[in-house]
């Protein structure tokens, strides 16, 4: 197979980890026959510097030309002043605008070997947990219109709109429903349909595309309840289909409670055309420069790339296989550190899986 990626390394430890990621990829292709051309672009604060802008127009060009895109993460304190649109943060969600992203899979998997990081009760997280959560990533009240700030009768008043259409809700609960028949056949539907409209229309719509999956178990819950499930007895979940705003809360809860930010991949889909891969985690400034980063989550998102951006199944079974291995030789960054075990480098660790692979 030959196929192009596009780096985009970011600011902080972006490149570091980048880096890693990268390196794993072209041994992977090399270790499967296949050519994986590199090309590197420009977003976020890097950008802003180097061009004035968060998501220069040559950065979209080169990501629509290739087949994947892979990115680290951007932002930090250097850009906090500059003006809300030049944000390095308007720079990631330029990217998942201009190439129709609308699904976001976030895996959140206790790994055995990091089971003492894990943030519940001992006998909660002997359960297990292994779920992913698929949020709608392009609509909902972050881009609903119309939306402001303005003085009303003497008072400073915000507003936002939360908003979805049948179609939007249909194209993400299809990905929840095929995920699903990937994993263990589970959809659990969250929402807030006893308050909002645009939560009556989600419930139903899910129900309607529902009809052509009757393999997949569905169920619902709200999203308050959801939020409270998720600590109390994670094992009860497969897949998390919700939307936006919801989406964004959830998956930071379900994927801190395993402990390791440093560890979580993501990948967002479009209906066509590359995909995106990234770590969860931000740019981490604090450690920067300093080759103290986890590497993992990249790396594991790089298998992300290989699955559902390639279709390669068993090269990204191969990635994860020897980020397993690593740990359970006892590997680990600071992040993830624990004691009995050996504390290593972002640029070692990524050697450890090199040589795993
Ligand atoms: P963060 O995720 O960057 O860092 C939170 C904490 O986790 C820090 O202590 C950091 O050192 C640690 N951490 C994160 N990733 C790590 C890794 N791979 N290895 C070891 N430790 C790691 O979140 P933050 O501090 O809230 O944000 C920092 C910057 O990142 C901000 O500018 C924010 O806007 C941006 N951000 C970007 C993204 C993205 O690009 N997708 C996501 C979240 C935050």
């Amino acid at each position: 197979m030959h196929k192009t990626i596009c780096l985009l390394p970011g600011d902080g430890i972006g490149p570091e980890i980048l880096t890693q990621g990268a390196c794993v990829l072209a041994a992977t292709a090399q270790k499967f026959g296949h050519i994986f051309d590199f090309e590197e672009a420009l977003i976020g604060g890097a950008a802003v510097d180097a061009t004035g802008e968060p998501l220069p127009a040559e950065t979209v060009e080169k990501c629509r030309k290739a087949d994947a895109v892979y990115l680290s993460a951007v932002g930090g304190p250097k850009w906090d002043a500059v003006p809300p649109e030049k944000r390095p943060e308007k720079g990631l969600l330029g990217i998942r605008k201009a190439l129709g992203l609308f699904a976001n899979l976030r895996p959140a998997l206790l790994l055995p070997e990091l089971a003492g990081a894990c943030l519940l009760r001992p006998d909660v997280a002997a359960r297990g947990l292994d779920l992913i959560v698929v949020r709608e990533l392009t609509g909902d009240i972050y881009f609903g219109e119309p939306r402001g700030l303005e003085t009303r009768d003497g008072l400073r008043t915000g507003f936002n709109t939360m908003i979805y259409t049948e179609e939007e809700i249909r194209r993400i609960a299809v990905v929840a429903f095929e995920t699903a028949r990937k994993r263990r056949k589970k959809v659990c539907s969250v929402e807030k349909s006893n308050v909002l409209e645009t939560s009556r229309l989600w419930k139903e719509v899910v129900l309607e595309t529902h009809r052509e999956y009757a393999d997949v178990e569905l169920s619902h819950l709200y999203v308050d309840n959801a939020a409270m499930q998720l600590v109390r007895d994670p094992s009860q979940f497969d897949v998390i289909l919700t939307g936006n705003i919801f989406g964004d809360i959830l998956s930071d809860e379900a994927s801190v409670i395993t402990g390791s930010l440093g560890m979580l991949p993501s990948a967002s889909l479009g209906a066509s055309g590359p995909g995106l891969f990234e770590p969860v985690h931000g740019s981490a400034p604090d450690i920067a420069g300093q080759d103290k980063a986890n590497p993992l989550a990249t790396i594991l998102s790089g298998a992300m790339l290989l699955r559902l951006g390639f279709g390669l199944s068993a090269e990204a079974d191969c990635i994860e296989a020897a980020v397993r291995r690593t740990l359970a030789d006892g590997y680990r960054t600071g992040d993830i550190m624990e004691a009995g075990k050996t504390l290593v480098g972002c640029e070692e660790m990524g050697r450890k899986v090199l040589e795993r692979l």
